[in-house]
């Protein structure tokens, strides 16, 4: 905790050459430590100006820069604190943050500027841990998340949620004092319906985790099928409007640059879409074992048939039927390419398809990103509802349902208070 006396710097912008680059400080010093080598004197001016100058160090001149100050109270982390912005060449940079450690700043360690915010409460742990979801975020949904955790949307909830128990909690430990006589405090049926009431919404939090991953890290989709059902036109068909400008996706295994597509602020990864270019050497008809390693990464599977040929029909609805016995938790959709060629002995088999269209001509090709989509979101709404999107607290959330399962147990099976007491202690504890 000594350490947290110290005043810190650090490079807050990224990495490398850019037009500008911003040097952050905090701490008690700052100011000191930045007139110090600041061409003005900084003192009795008010928190939230900008001030031009010059940077000099011990050998000389560095740079022009302005200083923007933030007086105590009224920064990120609370302290005192400076952003320099200066020219943005890292000669440039390391001489000033040289410049700043020789006048008694101290390189600031990974995230300690947001562990300073949480330590001096400016933040709660939540909205530190979104503070990196929100750099990190590479489209609108995860963005959105990040933000309302940010500004402490989910954070309230959960105390909303606390409160409701605290209550409780308190009459029903209440009674443990009068043990001998029997009483109850605490309206057994009132109770019954507010831990269901907060199970359910926990539940839900906690099965929105799903989607907050996937949003977060994007949603693996593979496309398979026999050679020529049009894996390659389809592909190009989707990346034609929406291909996403994102540079790597962590969390990916695998060395290939996967394709990825931003659909209505949701990221989809196009698993091995490589393999699928290549795609000429496939050895059996469906290329099923080439297929295998994608559909394990995938979350969706788009199993495509061809309209103008009867025998890959049969043989790709019986595939597509055991993958699904297979893999219960991922969405497989047989989809009927080709539309445009449709022959008439396979009109009568339509509704069996997920969906119909021609990757060719683009018919249909908005109906399935709409279907990509809606399968994703489930029933939630990214915009008004909060969704879970780090393990953390999902795991959290889990061990409030388990809890707040036994409470409820405890509830129905007329267990006594002291057990009901402790399993919604521990409801809360997990909150
Ligand atoms: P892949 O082997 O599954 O990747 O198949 P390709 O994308 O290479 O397509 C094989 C052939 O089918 C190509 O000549 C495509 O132009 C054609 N093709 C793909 N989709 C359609 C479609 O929807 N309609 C028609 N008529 N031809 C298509």
């Amino acid at each position: 905790m000594l350490e947290n006396h110290d005043t810190i710097c650090a490079l807050a912008t990224a990495n490398g050459v850019g037009a500008i680059s911003v040097i952050r400080l905090s701490g008690a010093k700052s100011f000191e430590i930045t007139e110090s080598l600041f061409s003005k004197s900084l003192k009795d001016k008010q928190s939230h100006t900008v001030h031009f100058g010059t940077i000099s160090s011990s050998e000389g001149l560095i740079d022009e820069v302005l200083v923007t100050l933030f007086k105590e109270g009224k920064s990120y982390t609370g302290e005192e604190s400076v952003e320099i912005s200066c020219h943005g060449s890292t000669f440039i940079q390391e001489k000033i943050i040289a410049a700043l450690i020789a006048s008694g700043a101290r390189m600031a360690n990974p995230g300690e500027f947001t562990q300073r915010a949480f330590l001096n409460g400016n933040l709660d742990l939540s909205q530190a841990e979104a503070v990196a979801d929100l750099i990190a975020s590479q489209s609108r949904s995860a963005h959105d998340i990040a933000l309302k955790q940010l500004r402490g949307k989910f954070s309230n909830e959960l105390k909303d949620l606390r409160e409701q128990l605290i209550h409780f909690a308190s009459l029903v430990e209440l009674e443990l004092d009068f043990a001998e006589e029997d009483v109850e405090f605490a309206d057994r049926s009132e109770l019954k319906i507010l831990v269901s009431n907060v199970l359910a919404y926990v539940r839900r939090m906690a099965q929105s985790f799903e989607l907050g991953n996937a949003i977060k890290n994007g949603v693996p989709v593979a496309i398979v099928g026999a050679p020529n059902t049009g894996k390659s036109t389809l592909l190009n068909q989707l990346l034609g409007e929406d291909r996403a400008i994102v540079s790597s996706i962590e969390g990916t295994t695998r060395d290939v640059i996967e394709e990825t597509l931003n659909i209505n602020g949701i990221i989809f990864r196009l698993i091995d879409t490589a393999g699928i270019r290549e795609g000429a050497e496939e050895i059996e008809a469906l290329g099923i074992e080439r297929s295998k390693e994608k559909i394990e990464q995938a979350k969706i599977v788009l199993c495509l048939t061809d309209a103008s040929n009867s025998e890959n029909f049969t043989e790709t609805t019986a595939w597509v039927k055991s993958l699904k016995t297979l893999h219960p938790d991922k969405h497989i959709l047989l989809v009927q390419n080709k539309a445009d060629l449709k022959t008439a002995n396979l009109n009568e088999a339509s509704n069996v398809f997920d969906l119909q269209m021609s990757a060719l001509t683009g018919n249909g090709v908005a109906e399935l990103k709409a279907k990509l989509v809606a399968l994703v979101l489930g029933d939630y709404n990214v915009q008004d509802e909060t969704i879970v999107s780090n393990a953390r607290h999902h795991a959290a959330l889990l061990q409030t349902a388990a809890a707040l399962e036994r409470a409820q147990e405890g509830l129905y099976g007329h267990t006594t208070a002291d057990f009901i007491a402790m399993d919604i202690r521990e409801a809360m504890r997990q909150l």
